[in-house]
């Protein structure tokens, strides 16, 4: 590396310094130089063309610079023979004919130093120099650096001074005093900053990284690279640009960083390939050889080593290739192909002998023992170690003076190193102890935070199967809400669709205060109270129930609240204040753990089937009494028909015996007449009732005169009277009102009506009088009336002795059908009958029959 660094750039800059003569269009020139007068011309075109071509193609301008001198001697022309000697030396440096370079360089020297171009003499110092560099004559070497830099100083040659600068840190370099070389680097830097030339703050900046990655400052190294680094793509200087690349990455594998060092090294490469330059090609090959050498990737290693000579082989660089045979041969013995070794570093040990790299030989023979003795030729191993122990031990030889001083400085520095040292170990020790309290707070902290996050992660976990279980919950909770909606809707849906009832639910804190929670809908049809004053007070409809089921209510509510029990009661209430309803309330009181008691229960109007219940007890008990009249009818009138019959029978018995005395005879017959009469009265009586019962009794109308009614009536009884009832007076009102009164009625209905009537009063009067007659007193009808003085009828026999078989008296004589053969024809005729009667004081039966309509 630093063989290749330091042709490099002394290439570059040699080429630099040519151009300052000035030669351009040198292929024109030549051209056109047909003839003697134009030799000189030849000449300058010549030089021109080596000056072009010593870098890229050395041979070819070492021929360029033969023939310019040859043409120079034959004009014998002084400068142009010292300048194409100059060229000379200039290309076989290139050309790494070191010995060539210096011999040309002596001949022109003396020529240079007389001339007054100075500047031209300045940069044979330089090439001299450099030349001696390159055999490693540190001696002369440093001497032709030093006439440069004094003539340089001297006229003020700022460009040149610049790059001698820059040489003299390189020799430095090379002999390892980087502190020195570091500081003429900086000199240089700064005459190419003052000049602003980046061509040489480039070169200078990749010599001081070059030097601090020597002096391990690998970061410092970085840093100066890519300063050149952007100087050269700024200038498109590809093929420096290319060098620069290759330094960086030896920069990063030294610091170990083998990934940066490939992509560094690959670019590198891949400028050197866009500018098809050999040796570039090969320095990155060789570059990419040891990073997989130091990756213990041996083979990778040879395959870049071998195509790293093969372009080496093309760049025709022998100094170069003595370096990559070395390298070859070092793979080729960690590969244990010590046969190859072997033979590539027998390569290299001549050309860095010829070449006089005296390092590289030492270097190259010291592999070579080592790869011997692997080998077991311990005789040749032997030589080669002596030889390169010699070779090291010349290199490292430094004239007295020099060495003492450098002792002496390298004493002084060591003292300064150690005191620094121990600084540096005091702030070592500190940086340590601070290090390790840092590092203890990480790790505390690290510890910490996983716990926490330990604990986070747990926390989440719970987080995760809490949200879980929410939203199970919440799929429930909608679910069961969903079921409590549609349960609550059935619920409400048939509460209020309850018919002529309602539920309610009221909640009790004790008997006497308590608060609707809910009723439904019902209430108010029920009730006809709105639904707003169930839910104020549960006691506002008190004074609506009947008084006799006020009480009972309330005792039957207390004590359902009181003993949690139920509650069952019909009672009656005041519709609208008027209607009276029968309700019937069920309910329940249970009690929650407040102490609250709910009483949950319906209600329901019952009123129609209790009218109806009503009805059916009435008819039931008709029922039973008709039965029993029935039974009495029936034991009636076994009596009733076998009382006469007995007469009958028993009288016409003894008629038909022929013992009986006559004048007996005609009252046995009556006797027998008189039985007949009833019997058939009883009959005709029973035909009339079945006949009106069937609705089978006929009606047949015809005008007549009330009078003559009345007279036919009393006509029909005084006989009767006389006979039967000589204690009771029969008074008829023949024209009480209206003599003249005609009625349209059937006239023998209106007597049987009559008849019965006065029968009646005669029978139940003992003694006094019986009065019948009409009065006027409807325009509509005529009003007829009975009156007897008799034994009176009983205010509650008032209404019953007009229904079928009834009698006061059951035991008295009679069918019991006759008023209510009497009501029923009279229903049928349009009229009416009633009786006002006192008991021991008489009876008064009225009865009424409409008038004819006047139209
Ligand atoms: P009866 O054939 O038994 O008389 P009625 O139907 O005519 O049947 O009379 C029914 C009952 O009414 C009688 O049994 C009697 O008890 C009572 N009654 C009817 N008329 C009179 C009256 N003028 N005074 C007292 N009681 C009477």
């Amino acid at each position: 590396m630093r063989i290749n660094l330091f042709r490099i750039i002394v290439l570059s800059q040699l080429s630099a310094c040519l151009s300052l003569y000035g030669q351009r269009s040198a292929v024109a020139v030549i051209g056109q130089s047909t003839d003697a007068k134009n030799d000189k011309t030849n000449v300058e075109a010549l030089l021109e063309l080596t000056d072009k071509t010593h870098r890229s193609a050395p041979a070819q301008a070492v021929e360029y610079a033969e023939q310019a001198l040859e043409i120079s001697r034959k004009l014998d022309n002084a400068e142009l023979i010292a300048r194409s000697q100059f060229a000379l030396c200039s290309a076989h440096l290139d050309a790494l004919n070191i010995q060539k370079s210096i011999e040309y360089g002596n001949l022109c020297e003396p020529f240079f130093e007389k001339s007054d171009n100075k500047e031209r003499l300045a940069n044979l110092y330089n090439a001299l120099s450099a030349s001696y560099f390159n055999i490693g004559d540190t001696k002369m070497t440093e001497l032709y650096s030093d006439k440069c830099i004094r003539l340089a100083e001297e006229y003020g040659m700022q460009e040149v001074l610049n790059k001698q600068y820059y040489n003299r840190g390189a020799i430095l370099y090379y002999r390892g005093d980087y502190s020195q070389s570091m500081d003429y680097a900086f000199k240089a830097l700064n005459l190419a900053k003052k000049n602003d030339n980046p061509v040489y703050a480039a070169a200078c900046y990749d010599l001081m990284g070059i030097l601090s990655q020597r002096m391990q400052e690998d970061r410092n190294a970085i840093d100066y690279l890519e300063r050149s680094r952007r100087i050269y793509a700024a200038d498109k200087n590809y093929e420096m640009l290319g060098y620069n690349l290759s330094n960086i990455a030896d920069a990063y594998r030294s610091l170990g960083l083998a990934d940066s060092a490939f992509w560094y090294f690959r670019k590198s490469l891949d400028y050197f390939k866009s500018i098809e330059s050999p040796h570039g090609i090969s320095t990155a090959y060789s570059g990419l050889a040891k990073c997989h050498k130091e990756k213990a990737d041996y083979d990778s290693a040879q395959i870049y080593i071998d195509k790293c000579l093969k372009m080496g082989l093309l760049s025709e660089s022998q100094k170069d290739m003595a370096l990559f045979y070395f390298e070859a041969g070092e793979i080729s013995f960690l590969r244990k192909n010590f046969n190859d070794a072997l033979n590539y570093l027998q390569k290299s040990l001549p050309m860095a002998r010829q070449n006089g790299f005296k390092e590289t030989e030492a270097d190259v023979l010291l592999h070579l023992g080592q790869t011997y003795g692997v080998m077991g030729k311990s005789d040749s191993a032997y030589r080669c170690l002596i030889r390169s122990a010699a070779l090291k031990d010349s290199l490292n030889k430094i004239d007295n003076v020099r060495q003492r001083a450098y002792l002496l400085a390298e004493h002084n520095v060591k003292e300064q190193v150690n005191r620094e040292m121990e600084t540096e170990q005091q702030k070592k020790v500190l940086w340590l102890v601070i290090l390790g309290l840092c590092l203890a707070v990480i790790l505390i902290m690290s510890i910490f935070i996983r716990t926490l996050s330990g604990r986070k992660n747990k926390i989440q976990s719970i987080n995760a199967e809490l949200e879980r279980y929410k939203s199970d919950l919440e799929n429930i909770l909608k679910d069961k809400t969903r079921e409590l909606v549609l349960s609550e809707q059935q619920i409400y849906n048939l509460s209020n669709n309850l018919p002529h009832g309602a539920i309610f639910r009221i909640a009790f804190k004790n008997e006497r205060e308590g608060e609707t929670l809910f009723v439904s809908s019902g209430w108010e049809e029920l009730t006809g109270q709105p639904l707003e004053t169930a839910a104020d007070s549960v006691f506002f409809f008190q004074n609506k129930i009947h008084p006799d089921d006020s009480r009972e209510l309330l005792h039957q509510l207390a004590s359902s609240i009181r003993n949690r029990s139920g509650l069952d009661l019909v009672y009656r209430f005041y519709k609208n204040n008027t209607e009276m309803r029968w309700f019937h309330v069920r309910a329940v009181a249970t009690a929650d753990d407040n102490g609250l008691i709910y009483l949950d229960g319906y209600q329901v109007d019952e009123t129609d089937q209790k009218y109806f219940e009503q009805e059916l007890m009435a008819a039931k008990e008709k029922a039973e009494e008709s039965d029993r009249l029935k039974s009495a009818f029936l034991a009636n009138m076994s009596h009733e028909i076998r009382t006469p019959m007995n007469a009958i029978i028993g009288f016409s018995s003894l008629l038909s015996g022929g013992q009986l005395p006559a004048h007996r005879h005609a009252a046995y017959l009556e006797l027998i007449q008189e039985n007949c009469q009833y019997l058939l009265r009883l009959i005709d009586d029973i035909v009339d009732i079945s006949k009106i019962e069937a609705e089978q009794l006929t009606f047949r109308s015809e005008d007549c005169r009330v009078a003559d009614i009345m007279r036919g009536v009393k006509e029909y009884f005084d006989p009767i009277i006389q006979n039967k009832y000589p204690h009771v007076e029969l008074w008829v009102d023949e024209s009480s009102e209206n003599t003249s009164l005609t009625i349209y009625t059937d006239v023998f209905r209106l007597k049987q009506i009559f008849l019965n009537l006065i029968e009646n009063a005669l029978k139940f009067t003992p003694k006094g009088f019986v009065r019948c007659g009409h009065t006027l007193d409807r325009a509509d009808s005529v009003h007829f009336f009975v009156m007897d003085t008799g034994i009176g009828i009983a205010q509650e026999y008032a209404e019953a002795i007009f229904q079928s078989f009834r009698k006061v008296d059951q035991h008295s004589g009679g069918t019991g059908l006759g008023l209510s053969i009497v009501k029923k024809m009279l229903l049928q005729m349009g009229g009416a009958i009633w009786v006002e009667s006192e008991p021991g004081v008489g009876s008064t039966f009225h009865f009424t029959v409409p008038l004819p309509s006047r139209n």
